[in-house]
């Protein structure tokens, strides 16, 4: 391609609007433009790289044997009524009606259109192991849509489906795609590692994301130092310390006027946030819920949730509820006495001895408070994990760090074709539902993602696997013919041989054009300036500074071994 002739518009102000990056530059390489919150438009560079994205995605999902499908993005509400989330999915699903008043929406996802493909299309064990994939359109309604195409409202996805007759085909089928994220995300040059997810909800038996790490991440991971244990907070466990007990003294009911935090607490008693256990309270669905976590402890709201079936919506308990469970103000809630539905106790508060809670009385605590004599609950883990707790395999410190999720597998077992009555015929003619798995990446998120991992000040550092052109050919000055006519030679051969080349054939001052590639993140530059007379042009590579000094004929082959390093066919 000629750059004289591509609508390029790279911006040299960073856009006040975007926050992050990937963002900042996709927006100053000229790659998206903003249509609307959370959409947006991919300008051609943008285009070549969602499509080389998903090039390295198809090949590596049709090398683990799954098959290309594409379904619409336009989804019958009837097929989530019958799977049961059309009431479940709430605002982020966008619907509309049709002409004749009958409900659709824009697919957020697509288990429900696969298993009803799946119902019609599969009959027997023979068809099995079925793994059906598609590089689609979504659409979610996200409530904070930000980052650029990192958290869109409209974006691509691979989602992928696979079917098998029972768990241990499963087991298989989910292996192969856990391998084939690890070849994805590898082949597009990210750090990354597969952790373990929450699977709660949804109602599966095991679950990975890989995540990108990344600070601007919204996900934070629990990183073993010890071992290969990595898990989401939102899943991660830890192993309790060993603590002796201690003998157990009097419960003593004490004035404590206006303390009420934890910090306030850990002044007026003289002790550690460790010897004191909080009260939260909570509604879910409509009951009021109380759990308990050590005072130096947060609440895991995903662990909570799972605990309670799986709810939907869990959010503090307001001023008046608290009062009713309490018979006091915000602050003094404590387990013994309280009016609740339920009470969960993290397992860690059950090995404490004669600590503080509240007295469920406004202006007073108990201390030498201990579980069982003096109360008693769900006991379970509902905690969050935190930096330096031991890992849950080998005791060595955990650390946290932040992680962008860019893809998601899922073993779902048989919840959608159980309620959607996806069934096949075993060996002995027996009807049996299908036992399936999900598959997804983002591709639009992973290109973010990449670039988060690859800039620097002047603008992105594309891996050769994923760049938009591998090669950009620059006549430092486009009114030298010589230098314009062997630069032209030198791009169209590359062309020729399939190179993705760019000439930079506008006129303009070459530091100017520098610039732009920089931004762009060409990884391959060749100036063609004053030293063609002798035969010399000069080799980049936006990696790095050095400048090599190349003999013109040379330079195609200085190319191709660029491009066998990184195992690009050339
Ligand atoms: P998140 O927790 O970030 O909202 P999710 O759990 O909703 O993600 P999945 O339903 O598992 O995501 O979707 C599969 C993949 O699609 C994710 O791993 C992510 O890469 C991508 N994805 C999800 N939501 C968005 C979005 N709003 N914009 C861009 N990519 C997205
Ligand atoms: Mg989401």
């Amino acid at each position: 391609m000629k750059l004289s002739k591509m609508l390029i518009s790279t911006l040299r102000e960073v856009p006040g609007e975007a926050e992050i990056a990937s963002h900042q530059l996709m927006l100053r390489a000229g790659m998206i433009r903003k249509s609307a919150t959370g959409i947006y438009t991919f300008m051609p560079n943008g285009v070549r790289v969602l499509k080389n994205v998903e090039n390295i995605v198809r090949e590596e999902m049709d090398r683990a044997g799954a098959q290309e499908f594409l379904a619409s993005a336009l989804i019958p509400a009837n097929l989530w009524q019958e799977s049961g989330r059309w009431d479940v999915m709430g605002s982020e699903m966008i619907r509309l009606k049709d002409r004749n008043g009958r409900d659709f929406c824009l697919g957020p996802t697509h288990e429900e259109v696969f298993t009803d493909l799946a119902r019609n299309e599969i009959k027997s064990y023979k068809q099995l192991p079925l793994n059906l994939y598609q590089i689609q359109t979504k659409y979610r309604d996200e409530r904070r849509p930000r980052f650029g195409v990192m958290r869109s409202r409209e974006f691509i996805m691979k989602d992928a489906y696979s079917f098998d007759k029972d768990n241990e085909g499963l087991d298989i089928s989910y292996m192969k795609m856990y391998e084939a994220y690890n070849k994805i995300f590898t082949r597009c040059d990210l750090e990354f590692s597969a952790v373990e997810a929450d699977s709660g909800a949804m109602g599966g038996s095991g679950s990975a994301e890989f995540m990108v790490k990344s600070d601007i991440g919204e996900d934070e991971i629990a990183f073993c130092t010890g071992c290969n244990y990595a898990a989401n907070t939102e899943k991660a466990t830890s192993k309790l310390e060993d603590v002796e007990k201690e003998e157990e003294k009097e419960l003593n009911k004490i004035a404590t006027p206006d303390v009420r935090t934890i910090e306030e607490l850990v002044t007026f008693f003289n002790t550690s946030n460790k010897k004191f256990a909080k009260t939260l309270i909570y509604k879910a669905d409509g009951k009021v819920v109380a759990v308990m976590v050590r005072g130096d402890r947060s609440l895991n709201e995903t662990k909570v949730s799972n605990a309670l079936g799986g709810i939907m919506e869990l959010e503090m308990a307001d001023a008046e509820t608290v009062l009713k469970a309490t018979s006091a103000e915000i602050g003094f809630a404590g387990p013994i006495g309280l009016q609740v539905d339920t009470l969960l106790v993290d397992e860690e508060v059950t090995r404490m001895s004669n600590f503080i809670v509240g007295a469920n009385d406004t202006g007073y605590h108990y201390e030498n408070v201990n579980y069982e004599r003096d109360f008693d609950g769900i006991v379970g883990d509902y905690k969050l994990v935190a930096e330096g707790d031991m890992c849950p395999k080998c005791g060595s410190p955990i650390n946290i760090r932040r992680g962008v999720e860019v893809g998601h597998i899922f073993k779902l077992g048989t919840k959608y074709s159980e309620s959607m009555g996806a069934n096949y015929l075993d060996e002995n003619g027996k009807e049996k539902p299908l036992v399936m798995g999900c598959y997804g990446i983002g591709i639009n998120r992973t290109v973010a993602a990449i670039i988060e991992q690859h800039h620097d000040e002047n603008g992105i550092l594309w891996p050769m696997a994923v760049a938009p052109y591998k090669v950009i050919v620059m006549p430092a000055n486009v009114k030298n013919e010589e230098q314009m006519n062997r630069a032209e030679k030198i791009y169209e051969e590359l062309k020729t041989r399939g190179v993705d080349v760019l000439l930079d054939d506008r006129n303009e001052r070459v530091g100017v054009k520098f610039k732009d590639a920089d931004l762009i993140g060409i990884p391959i530059r060749v100036t063609v300036g004053k030293k063609v007379v002798e035969d010399i042009v000069e080799f980049k590579l936006r990696k790095n500074q050095d400048i090599e000094e190349v003999n013109i004929e040379d330079v195609v082959g200085r190319i191709e071994k660029e491009f066998l390093e990184n195992s690009l066919k050339f």
